[in-house]
């Protein structure tokens, strides 16, 4: 998986990678999902769950695109 690719939706062109080494959010907000890394992912054990029904949120919501600024 590419480094700056959001765990969530998949999108790829995030500004930084949405963790660093040390587990720490970049809270940078996905543009595609609206994900916040580092905030919506609060706790971090479940972090994988947490992704899970984000995605699962955004799917059923039509995939919209969060952001209105950043498009690909
Ligand atoms: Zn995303």
């Amino acid at each position: 998986m590419d480094k700056n690719t959001c765990p969530v939706c998949g999108y790829d062109g995030l500004y930084e990678p949405p963790y660093n080494e040390k587990g720490s959010g970049s809270y940078e907000i996905c543009p595609c999902c609206g994900f916040q890394f580092g905030y919506d992912d609060f706790p971090y054990e479940e972090r994988e769950q947490l992704f899970a029904q984000w995605r699962e949120r955004w799917k059923n919501g039509g995939k919209k695109w969060f952001s209105t600024v950043r498009r690909p």
